[in-house]
């Protein structure tokens, strides 16, 4: 038996959705990123919102419209996918890392509180995994430093904080719909916001500076992040689909908690009290380090992912500027984890024969029957 990573859930929904756009012969942005984006604003809770090509570009999009630029300091946990961080990049400010609680994995606000300087506008919450980042205190913390709060929700589709959709707590939240999220239209990302004026910014910087299309005149300085209406139909055939994905995850995690709980190395990672999970991976920690058993999974043909390489190690941050010491400051979670961590396959199409393997490979591993 061979277990990959990851499948996307994709099959003759979405083959049909297309054809309607070559029948049609509207494949550019049209009716149905508005279906789809009116259908992503009821689950989130949002009054506002805009595709991009990717989370990247939604991120990216989402720090403009909150003025972040040259000379802007952004904090972004240092326990997260590089483009996080490459997004505030991508402004011209620079990202400030900060390391993650051992627990939850997401951002440690008290090692935050030291890497303020003048120059922070922002902080990142990542909802790492499909588990909401603790919203109140990041609010708390925003409002007590005078941050905006942008959320990369780009592995968070379906998880809330206290009954509200991650996305929608903070100034404005960013979603991926890469092929391995837990939704996907292959390529694609969406921002959203509450605030009209940010709302409007995003209209700008997305369609070449100007709201409709058409019109030559341009006030403002924009680009091209628009999406096509075929990405946009398969998008509206997951969406359809997204109950069914959440519960057979949440039913995969199932089988591998009742399988794994009495190894007493193993720990599955959860959400804190206040966010539901949606688990866009099975995330474990090893407390003797990951690559024994990874060696042992890889033998036995199950594909098994590390955690994220921790930020301020990547080779291509070593030349940001670092007057303040915030590439080599206190990472010792992050770095743990990475040592630790490794991510189990968990698709919808995955069956329970495969995930009750991986539990047996494990077990046998430990030598358990
Ligand atoms: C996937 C992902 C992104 C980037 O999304 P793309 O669509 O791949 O550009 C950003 N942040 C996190 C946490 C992600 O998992």
């Amino acid at each position: 038996m061979r277990v990959s990573q990851f499948e996307p859930s994709i099959g003759q929904e979405e083959y049909q959705a297309i054809q309607q756009c070559f029948d049609t012969k509207w494949i550019t942005e049209g009716k149905l990123c508005k279906e789809f984006s009116d259908k992503l604003l009821d689950l989130i809770g949002c009054k506002y919102g805009v595709f991009a090509n990717n989370g990247t570009l939604s991120l990216y999009m989402a720090l403009r419209s909150l003025n972040i630029g040259p000379g802007d300091e952004v904090l972004v946990p240092n326990f997260t996918f590089i483009a996080s961080a490459n997004s505030v990049i991508m402004t011209g400010a620079t990202p400030v890392f900060v390391d993650v609680e051992e627990e939850t994995f997401h951002i440690d606000l008290e090692k935050a509180q030291r890497q303020i300087s003048e120059k922070t506008k922002a902080i990142m919450p990542v909802h790492i995994y499909g588990t909401s980042a603790n919203m109140k205190k990041i609010k708390e913390f925003s409002e007590k430093n005078g941050l905006k709060i942008v959320e990369d929700a780009a592995q968070a589709i379906g998880v809330n904080w206290q009954g509200d959709h991650c996305g929608s707590l903070g100034h404005v939240g960013s979603f991926s719909f890469f092929a391995d999220k837990t939704i996907t239209t292959g390529e694609g990302g969406f921002v959203c916001t509450n605030d009209e004026k940010t709302y409007e910014k995003l209209l700008y910087i997305r369609n070449q500076g100007r709201i409709n299309r058409g019109s030559f005149i341009h006030p403002e300085i924009g680009f091209n992040f628009r999406i096509t209406d075929i990405q946009a139909a398969i998008g509206i055939a997951q969406f359809g689909k997204l109950p069914q994905i959440i519960d057979r995850k949440l039913e995969i995690l199932e089988i591998y908690k009742n399988n794994l709980q009495d190894i007493e190395k193993i720990k599955i990672h959860q959400p804190e009290k206040g966010s539901n999970h949606v688990p866009f991976r099975v995330a474990i920690t090893d407390s003797n380090g990951r690559q024994g058993l990874m060696d042992h999974m890889e033998k036995n043909n199950i594909e098994t992912r590390t955690f994220f390489y921790p930020l301020h190690l990547q080779p291509c941050f070593s030349k940001l500027d670092d007057s303040r010491g915030y590439l080599d400051g206190d990472m010792q979670t992050s770095v743990k984890l990475y040592k630790n961590g490794i991510c189990l396959p968990s698709y919808p199409s995955m069956d329970n024969e495969k995930v009750e393997y991986v539990c047996k490979t494990i077990r046998d591993y430990y030598g358990l029957q």
